[in-house]
């Protein structure tokens, strides 16, 4: 049986901690790296609900996107995950910004999902790839609305879109590189009002398509790569919903 450091070492030679943005706090969030797994459930997010997922799966280390620890914590209650997780005897190692940045990591799934060609990364974060075909970005929000089967929220700004770039999650404070760097449109998950603003004053389109589904296209193939590295053990991927819903007037 696989330890938890076996599993955080598998991770760490695709998706390297060391990687990690400055004001990351991604790693073995909860449990010892001596602890044998049993099996392992992946998520975006760890949850109640999850921890339930992982229990009824057998399942004693969750694999998350997105780390427990991120802001400081003021106490333990009994319903914060963290107790509950301790109780059950189940570890957390959060993968965060190494697998948004990495190669095949989140950005690269997200612009794999749009069906890019010609990717490249700029900086870290950014992707920036051709799009199937020419498009309006009506069409283009349409496009992006098909593919990751959610509304788009977009600024309005008409053009002809070639080339999209895009970072999966909250990403507004990439949008000026974005631009910069040539691409006719930029994609993330969520971005502020003033964000919107500043877009229309630069005349390209920004869209974004939400946090959640941005950014979980990419917990599939974190778990293709953790079966193949451990192809014995039972590894699966946990049911998980938006936790924001859109209600259209
Ligand atoms: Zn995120």
């Amino acid at each position: 049986m696989p330890s938890v450091g076996d599993i955080y070492d598998a991770i760490d030679r695709f998706a390297p901690f060391s990687s990690q943005d400055s004001f990351d706090r991604c790693g073995l969030d909860v449990g010892s790296r001596e602890q044998s797994v049993c099996g392992i459930l992946t998520c975006l997010d760890v949850t109640p609900d999850i921890i339930r997922q992982a229990a009824q799966a057998d399942a004693n280390l969750i694999v998350c996107h997105h780390p427990l620890f991120f802001h400081a914590i003021q106490s333990i209650s009994p319903e914060s995950v963290v107790w509950k997780l301790i109780q059950a005897g189940i570890s957390v190692i959060s993968t965060h910004t190494p697998w948004d940045i990495c190669a095949g990591g989140v950005n690269d799934c997200l612009a794999s999902k749009l069906r890019l060609t010609n990717v490249r990364a700029i900086g870290s974060y950014i992707r920036i790839g051709d799009l199937p075909s020419e498009m309006s970005a009506e069409a283009l929000c349409a496009y992006t609305a098909k593919c990751l089967n959610t509304p788009i929220l977009y600024n309005g700004v008409p053009a002809l879109c070639r080339t999209l770039a895009l970072v999966g999650g909250a990403a507004g404070g990439d949008m000026p590189d974005a631009y910069s760097n040539g691409a006719d449109a930029y994609l993330t998950g969520e971005a502020r009002y003033h964000t919107f603003l500043e877009s229309q004053t630069v005349r390209k389109p920004l869209l974004t398509a939400g946090h959640f589904e941005t950014e979980h296209p990419s917990i599939a193939e974190l778990t293709r790569r953790l079966q193949s590295a451990f192809p014995d053990l039972p590894i699966r991927q946990a049911e998980e919903k938006p936790p924001i819903h859109t209600i259209l007037p």
